[in-house]
């Protein structure tokens, strides 16, 4: 089995992070606010941003559509890379954790690009599908993780053929490669890993970045 080339300690994740374009300021304002709170975790790591945004761009999005909204870090990421006419609707059930990104959407002059849908995604997805609206261009799926299969599933029927449909946190903290960790949220990611690596719906690839994201690009 190859090896990966590098590992990462503190400087030379510090390195990778200087190196990256610079944040807007109120993503920077967002995430620093973020990070005194008690689920921080929950936000994507900082170089997550520009590649979700340069994936964002690389497919021409106009339409996203972001499952679990957390503080909005993500959710801002992509309203700033979508052309002024561009939608990122966006999910959560808990207002509270909404309400903080919405003073930096609209001191980024993006909150008129953003549509929170508040309540269980599962309920919002069925919602949008009846809603019957234009397909989504992008699905990022970042929720809570015992819903993950469903998600996916429904991120498929939402998105474009040649959409993306990104899922975050698929190496769980590296649980997932721990045989002997059964807890139900390492089991709904590793069966769903297991079921993207051969689903040829989409092409796949699975990416070391934050806490591990797999992008499938819809056939
Ligand atoms: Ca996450």
């Amino acid at each position: 089995m190859g090896r990966p080339i590098i590992s990462f300690g503190d400087s030379l994740y510090a390195y990778l992070v200087a190196h990256q374009p610079p944040e807007h300021d109120e993503l920077r304002k967002l995430r620093e606010r973020t990070a005194v709170m008690p689920n921080a975790r929950l936000q994507i790591t900082i170089e997550q941003g520009p590649l979700l945004a340069f994936l964002a761009k690389l497919i021409g999005a106009r339409r996203v559509l972001e499952i679990g909204t957390f503080t909005g870090y993500s959710t801002l990421v992509f309203a700033l890379a979508l052309p002024a006419d561009g939608l990122v609707v966006t999910c959560d059930v808990n207002d509270e954790w909404v309400s903080v990104g919405r003073a930096h959407w609209q001191r980024a002059k993006v909150a008129q690009k953003i549509d929170v849908r508040l309540g269980a995604a599962r309920d919002t997805l069925t919602t949008l599908r009846r809603e019957n609206g234009a397909p989504f261009d992008l699905v990022f799926i970042d929720a809570n993780k015992e819903d993950y299969d469903f998600y996916y599933e429904g991120a498929l029927r939402l998105a474009r053929p040649g959409g993306l449909v990104i899922l975050d946190n698929t190496l769980f903290h590296g649980s997932v490669a721990l045989p002997d960790t059964t807890d139900p949220r390492t089991k709904v990611i590793r069966d769903l890993n297991a079921k993207i690596a051969s689903d040829e719906r989409g092409d796949r690839a699975m990416v070391a970045v934050g806490d591990g994201m797999t992008l499938v690009y819809v056939r």
